[in-house]
C-alpha cells in the first residue's frame, strides 16, 4: 500500500543547514543558500521493492520517495518515466569499451525530455500549496513541459524563454496555447527576470517551477536514478555520465543512489559509483571550475548549439562539483562539431536520435575514455535527456538521402544499389 502522506519533512538549507517548513520558498532566510527537501528517514525506510514494483509504470511508482503526488488525485502530471534503458553494445565497441554500456533514453517522455519528471513533481507540489497559475524560466524543454502539463490540467500558464531558441522548442511549447514570452536576452537574463516577477503581487498566485517551488522541482530528477537502478535489477551502475545545465540533475541522480543504499533498497556497490558531468564548450563553467581545482564557478555568456544546457550561472554547480569529486569522477565539454558527430554516432549505433544535449553527453563519454578518466571496462550508463526532432537544425546540413534516383530499375542499378 502506498501511503498517501508525503515523506517530506522540511526544507533544509544546503549552505548552513537551517530548516524551514514545507512552503513555496527556495532560498534560506539566514544565508540565502538554496533549499532542499529533507525526508522523514523512518518513512523512507518503510518503502519496499515490492511496493514500488506494484506501482504504476511511471515516476509515481516512487511516490513514497517524493515530496508530492502520493495521492493520485493530487497530481498534475502527464505520467512520465519508466523510459527505456537501452543496451548499447555497438556504441561500446566503437568507443573501445569492454564493460556494458547503456543509454537511459528520456526522449521517450510525454514531451520528449527529462523535464516532464521535474515538472510533474513541482506542479503537484504547487497545487498542494494553492497556486493557480504555472510558469517557468526555460532553456526550451522546461517551457515545453510546463505548457503541456498546464494544458492537461486546465490551468493557465506563462512560460519565459530566451528569444533565440530553436524553432522545434518554440513550436512544441506554443502549440499548447498558454502564454509564451520570448525575452531578448540569455537564459540567465530570463531567470533573473522571473526571480523579480515572482516577488510581485501580480504573480502571487503563480508557481514558477524552477524558482519559488524549485526544491520540489529538483527532487523529480531523483527518479532518473531510481529507475536506472530498478531497471538493472536493483543495482547501481559503476559509472554514469550526465549532462549539466544548472547541475541539478547530476546532483539528484547521485542523491537517489545514496538514498537507495541508505534505505536498503539496493546493496552498496563494493567500489561505490562514479559520476561524470558533461557540458558544451560554449557553456562550461562547472567543468572549468573542476579542471582549475576551484569552487569558484565563474559565470559565462553561453554560446553554441546545445541550447538546452546553456545556463551560464549554474545554480547547483557547486553541488555537482562536490558529487563528482566525492565519487572520483570527472567533467569535460564538447564543441559544436563534436556534438553533431556524437548525435550521429549515437543514432547510428543505438537507434536513439538525441537532441544536442544527448550529443554533448555522448561526445563527452568518448573524451573521458580517451583521456583515461572513465574506465572502459566498467558498466556505464549515459543519460540521453532529450529528443533529436526538437533540434533538427543541428544535423540538418550533415544528413540527407544517400542517393537520389529516377523511379526505374535502371536508375537504381546505375546508382550501384543492386550490388
Ligand atoms: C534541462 C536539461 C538538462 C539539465 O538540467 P539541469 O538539472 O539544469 O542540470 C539536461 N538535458 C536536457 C535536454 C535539458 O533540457
Ligand atoms: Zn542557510
Amino acid at each position: 500500500m502506498t501511503s498517501a502522506v508525503s515523506p517530506a519533512r522540511a526544507l533544509v538549507c544546503r549552505g548552513c543547514g537551517a530548516e524551514f517548513p514545507l512552503a513555496a520558498q527556495h532560498a534560506c532566510y539566514e544565508c540565502f543558500g538554496p533549499l532542499e527537501v529533507a525526508y522523514d528517514a523512518d518513512a523512507l525506510k518503510k518503502v519496499t521493492r515490492e511496493q514500488i514494483e506494484a506501482g504504476p509504470d511511471n515516476i509515481w511508482r516512487y511516490a513514497a520517495l517524493l515530496p508530492a503526488g502520493q495521492d493520485p488525485a493530487d497530481r498534475i502530471t502527464l505520467n512520465p518515466g519508466m523510459t527505456p534503458l537501452v543496451s548499447a553494445p555497438a556504441l561500446a565497441a566503437e568507443l573501445g569499451m569492454t564493460g556494458a554500456l547503456w543509454v537511459k533514453d528520456d526522449s521517450a517522455n510525454p514531451t520528449h525530455s527529462f523535464k516532464d519528471r521535474v515538472v510533474s513533481v513541482a506542479l503537484s507540489a504547487a497545487k498542494g500549496l494553492g497556486f493557480t497559475r504555472f510558469a517557468c524560466a526555460s532553456t526550451g524543454n522546461l517551457a515545453n513541459s510546463v505548457a503541456a502539463h498546464a494544458a492537461r490540467a486546465g490551468v493557465p500558464s506563462i512560460v519565459f524563454i530566451p528569444s533565440d531558441l530553436e524553432q522545434g522548442k518554440i513550436i512544441t511549447t506554443a502549440v499548447y496555447g498558454g502564454e509564451l514570452v520570448a525575452i531578448e536576452g540569455s537564459y540567465d537574463d530570463v531567470n533573473r527576470l522571473c526571480s523579480e516577477l515572482v516577488e510581485t503581487d501580480e504573480f502571487e498566485d503563480t508557481a514558477f517551477v524552477n524558482v519559488n517551488v524549485r526544491p520540489y522541482y529538483a527532487e523529480g530528477s531523483k527518479t532518473l536514478g531510481y529507475e536506472v537502478a530498478e531497471q538493472l535489477g536493483w543495482r547501481i551502475p559503476e559509472q554514469v555520465v550526465i549532462p549539466m545545465a544548472s547541475g541539478e540533475l547530476l546532483t539528484k541522480v547521485d542523491k537517489a543512489f545514496s538514498e537507495l543504499v541508505e534505505i536498503g533498497l539496493v546493496d552498496a556497490p563494493a567500489n561505490g559509483w562514479t559520476v561524470f558531468g558533461a557540458q558544451s564548450a560554449g557553456c562550461n563553467p562547472i567543468a572549468v571550475a573542476l579542471h582549475e581545482e576551484t569552487d569558484e564557478i565563474r559565470p559565462v555568456r553561453p554560446t553554441g548549439i546545445a541550447k538546452s544546457l546553456n545556463i551560464g550561472d549554474p545554480a547547483a554547480g557547486l553541488y555537482a562539483l562536490e558529487a563528482v569529486r566525492r565519487t572520483g569522477g570527472w567533467m569535460d565539454y564538447a564543441d559544436d562539431d563534436e556534438i553533431r558527430d556524437a548525435i550521429r554516432l549515437l543514432a547510428r549505433t543505438t537507434g536513439v536520435f538525441a537532441e544536442t544535449a544527448g550529443g554533448v553527453t555522448t561526445a563527452v563519454l568518448a573524451k573521458l575514455i580517451k583521456s583515461g578518466k572513465l574506465d572502459p571496462s566498467k558498466e556505464t550508463v549515459v543519460y540521453n535527456t532529450g529528443e533529436g526532432l526538437k533540434t533538427l537544425d543541428a544535423v540538418a546540413s550533415l544528413v540527407g538521402p544517400t542517393h537520389t534516383v529516377k523511379p526505374s530499375l535502371r536508375s537504381v542499378r546505375e546508382a550501384g544499389l543492386l550490388g
